[in-house]
């Protein structure tokens, strides 16, 4: 059995309903359940696509015939039947899979419709106009989704007429009844010359053609893109709805709409969404036109009466009903697209809404308050990644810029909050290709589509010129959380001429260029000329309180990686628990420091670097000293350099000349030592511990200073927690001869301050060898830090620095030899197998040897399940990453609590 009436037959067996009959085909289901108006209608099954594949486009037998029956009932229910001269039937296929791919697959409305029956269909509305706008919207769906007859082609028939009318501005709903019959002849004519055969009269025929069609679509390249780029994965097929035509373009009173059942946006408790009178959904959809407001309060002051619920005030209160009904039936903010036939709302989806992760983080928090889901179920509702668009930056309030004399250029809607600055692009191609040089770009459409997906997420922001805020632009920005500014009217662009041009409110007009820099404001709707400075993020009022209820789950703990006192009290204000790695070769960096570190690294001899070495020291301790003070009363792990030695190297005329200078040589004699120290392969190189035995006096200078600077500051009353920790060591014998080098300059230290001080020694584990040797490591460490970078590139054999050149091809491989890059998730099967090793061999030597991550995975939601599971005492990431870290933390240990057999 292929095909499931919506509301009757139920029994889908043990299966999914989202499965099986697809998000949309589950949702109309429950909807009928709930005795919500819905037109009447079938699914037709996801394992039939999968079937129609396997099967190389044949319907698997009897599901014509399944089909016949149930579209026998629906004209039964409606009063019409499909292919009638007189009162035809009309039915829309939709797509629809388990999980939501916004406007990636096929829809074909208003199938039923031929020369016979547009004729019917004229007289039984009474409206002639009607009827030939149906048919001439059919043809173009069906041309370009069924028959592959390219959309612009019917587009420019239309537009013809409108030019022959004298007025090409003149919007679709005023072309005349005539006019759009002779489009209907014209675009049959172009179906015929351009794919070579005739559109089909035969309704039946058009229905067997747009269920394949939609079928095919599942593997169409954006959808397969999206899938891919959405990491959804181990889906059979699409589902495919009919359902019987309710049309919004019946007259002023009808229309089509999106609801959400709160705003998607900041997540405020209102019914939130557009409408479009005289129109089918989608219009409201593609962002043709820009539609008006649902409700009164959220319409423009002085413009309420234009909002569904002023003008249709009947149909709104509908409408309000079934949305109260499905988001306490779902228990969770629902995204509604309906239409309003002669009065009458008819709900056509319900799918959870999409939304911002500021409106995740209050739609949770709201929602436990409201007494609908609890604190674990909040907890486990936002996505832990999303909540980085949390901390983007935004721009000035507009307030201020303009009391500084910054006005916009232009306004549009506010479609997905945040900043972003770029160089303008008019194509989806230039944005990907551009971002692919490392440029930062602004994608400037008319109108997006689906095929922009890619420019969309290389871009840093997307504008459009038309659309809403449920217009494809938005939907997809939200879902990629870009700073998105849609239906911008006062933009004008052209791709003829290369044009961007903005009509300021004051009436001026701007004229922009690709590649001229603009500042998008995506909280306000707002864009600027030119490159304004950005702020931090603002705080949601509700973050914390989820956070608290996040921290309350979480057995990992969660650490920051930092290199500076501000970067540390940055980390602390996002809930830090300690510093699990400060790489101190970034110390280095700082320009006035940089040249005393390469005048050490090319010094003559150990005499000559210890010059070196005492100028840096007091750099050093100061260094580690305000680190301290950030971090009172937490643990911070200070790791011993650690530099790629090719970056601190002179390379211009002027470094080298400089070194020189300072070294007291000529510049040959620098070069020749610059020469001597090249290595071929870097990461591989004299790096980590081997500088520490091979010159130790630099790690002594830097325990040295970590242990005064630790003296000193407890001396001033702050808790100081330190931890050594020696980097790249693959022999338990390295850190030995590291460990007896600690204690030695820790007993002339404290000897010295007259007290001592607790400090830990421990060590990263980033080789495969230090994996397998765990147990003797262990002897001379109290911690393992994995530095899961190296130990994943050393494990794969991957160099970090290059993998991204050829890795992708290895993810879009037709075998997906990788699902994901090893550098940002951790592959656990393999990397993640040498830490188990690891884990488990050095707390067999030491019981109470503490464990962590600070390589990038540390802040990979699915990196970070992986460390609750294997038992790791915390993880490690960088500031910004802390929230997702703390969150992902927390659901990792209600999953596993979830999993966990009862009882224990
Ligand atoms: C690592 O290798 O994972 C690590 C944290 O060290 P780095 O990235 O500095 O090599
Ligand atoms: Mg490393």
């Amino acid at each position: 059995m292929g095909v499931y009436v919506f509301g009757f037959s139920d029994d889908i067996g043990k299966r999914s309903a989202r499965e099986f009959l697809g998000g949309k085909g589950a949702g109309l289901r429950e909807m009928v359940g709930l005795g919500i108006p819905v037109p009447p209608g079938f699914t037709i099954s996801t394992e039939t696509c999968k079937a129609w594949n396997d099967a190389k486009g044949q319907f698997p037998k009897g599901l014509t015939d399944e089909v016949k029956a149930a579209m026998a009932a629906m004209g039964q229910n409606v009063g019409r039947t499909f292919g009638d001269a007189k009162d035809p039937l009309l039915v829309s296929v939709r797509s629809g899979a388990a999980a939501s791919m916004p406007g990636m697959m096929d829809t074909i409305l208003n199938l039923g419709l031929n020369d016979l029956t547009v004729e019917g269909l004229a007289k039984s509305s009474g409206n002639r106009r009607f009827a030939f706008d149906a048919y001439r919207r059919l043809l173009q769906m069906f041309g370009d989704v069924v028959m592959g007859v390219e959309r612009e082609l019917f587009e420019k028939a239309l537009a013809d007429e409108k030019r022959g009318l004298g007025n090409t501005g003149m919007p679709d709903s005023e072309v005349p009844a005539e006019a759009l019959e002779r489009v209907c002849v014209k675009s049959k004519q172009i179906i015929q010359e351009h794919a070579g055969r005739a559109f089909p009269d035969d309704v039946y025929e058009q229905l067997w053609q747009a269920i394949a069609a939609v079928f095919r679509s599942w593997d169409n390249p954006r959808a397969v893109r999206y899938r891919k780029m959405q990491d959804i994965r181990g889906l059979i097929g699409t589902a495919v709805n009919v359902q019987a035509m309710v049309f919004g373009n019946l007259g002023d009173d009808s229309g089509s709409g999106v609801a959400f059942t709160r705003n998607p946006a900041n997540g405020e408790r209102v019914l939130y969404g557009e409408y479009l009178a005289n129109a089918q959904g989608e219009d409201v959809v593609a962002g043709i036109r820009t539609p008006r407001a649902l409700t009164k309060r959220g319409s423009p002051v002085g413009r309420e009466g234009d909002s569904f619920e002023g003008s249709m005030p009947d149909a709104f209160a509908s409408l309000v009903d079934a949305a109260n009904r499905l988001e306490s039936h779902f228990a969770d903010m629902q995204d509604i697209e309906f239409t309003v036939e002669r009065g009458r709302t008819y709900l056509l989806q319900t799918r959870t809404g999409k939304r911002t992760a500021h409106a995740a983080v209050r739609i949770a928090v709201d929602m436990v308050a409201e007494g609908a889901i609890t604190k674990e179920q909040a907890v486990l509702r936002v996505d832990a990644l999303a909540l980085d668009q949390l901390l983007h930056a935004r721009l000035p309030e507009p307030a201020t810029l303009k009391k500084r004399g910054v006005e916009p250029i232009a306004a549009g809607i506010p479609a997905s909050p945040g900043a972003a600055i770029g160089a303008i692009v008019l194509h989806a191609d230039d944005a990907e290709r551009l971002a692919a040089e490392g440029k930062e770009v602004i994608l400037v459409r008319r109108e997006t589509s689906p095929e922009d997906i890619h420019g969309m997420k290389a871009a840093e922001g997307i504008v459009t010129a038309t659309g809403g805020m449920t217009s494809h632009a938005a939907v997809v920005a939200r879902g990629l959380g870009k700073c998105c500014v849609a239906g911008c009217s006062a933009l004008t662009v052209d791709y003829e001429t290369n044009t961007v041009i903005a009509r300021t409110a004051a009436g001026k007009s701007v004229t922009l260029h690709p590649g001229d820099t603009i500042s998008l404001d995506g909280t306000h709707g707002l864009i600027y000329a030119g490159e304004l400075e950005v702020e931090a993020a603002a705080k949601v009022p509700e973050f914390d309180t989820l956070m608290e209820w996040a921290d309350a789950h979480r057995t990992l703990g969660v650490r920051t990686n930092a290199d500076t006192a501000r970067q540390a009290r940055t980390a602390r204000s996002f809930g830090a628990e300690g510093i699990g790695l400060c790489r101190t070769e970034h110390m280095f960096f700082a320009e006035e420091r940089v040249e005393a570190v390469r005048c050490m690294a090319l010094a003559e001899d150990d005499a000559d670097r210890a010059t070196w070495l005492a100028k840096i020291a007091p750099m050093q301790r100061s260094d580690f000293e305000e680190l301290f003070e950030a971090m009172d009363g937490l643990p911070v792990t200070i790791r011993l350099l650690d530099w790629p030695l090719h970056e601190f190297l002179p390379t211009g005329e002027r470094e080298f000349e400089a070194v020189a200078r300072a070294l007291g040589t000529d510049v040959a004699t620098v070069k020749r030592r610059a020469e001597a120290l090249h290595e071929v392969n870097p990461m591989l190189g004299h790096r980590g511990v081997r500088l520490g035995i091979t010159q130790p006096a630099v790690y002594r200078m830097q325990i040295r200073a970590i242990l005064e600077a630790a003296a000193a500051c407890a001396g001033k009353g702050v808790r100081v927690f330190p931890e050594i920790m020696i980097p790249v060591v693959s022999l338990a014998e390295e850190l030995s001869v590291l460990r007896d080098e600690a204690t030695a300059v820790a007993d002339e230290v404290f000897g010295a301050a007259g007290k001592r001080i607790d400090y830990r020694f421990g060590t990263m584990i980033e080789l495969p060898r230090a994996c397998l040797v765990a147990d003797d490591i262990a002897k001379h460490a109290e911690f393992f830090s994995f530095g899961t970078n190296d130990l994943t590139q050393t494990t794969f054999g991957i160099s970090r620095d290059d993998a991204a050149k050829f890795l992708s091809a290895y993810a879009d491989h037709p075998r997906a030899l990788l699902e994901h890059d090893p550098f940002a998730r951790l592959d656990t099967r393999g990397v993640g197998e040498l830490v188990r090793i690891a884990s488990t061999r050095g707390r067999a030597t030491r019981a109470d040897l503490k464990l962590g991550i600070c390589g990038e995975h540390g802040g990979d939601p699915s990196s970070i399940a992986f460390a609750a599971e294997v038992g790791l005492d915390y993880v490690s990431c960088s500031p910004p990453r802390l929230p997702i870290a703390r969150l992902a933390a927390a659901q990792a240990s209600l999953r596993a609590k979830a999993q966990a057999p009862r009882g224990s």
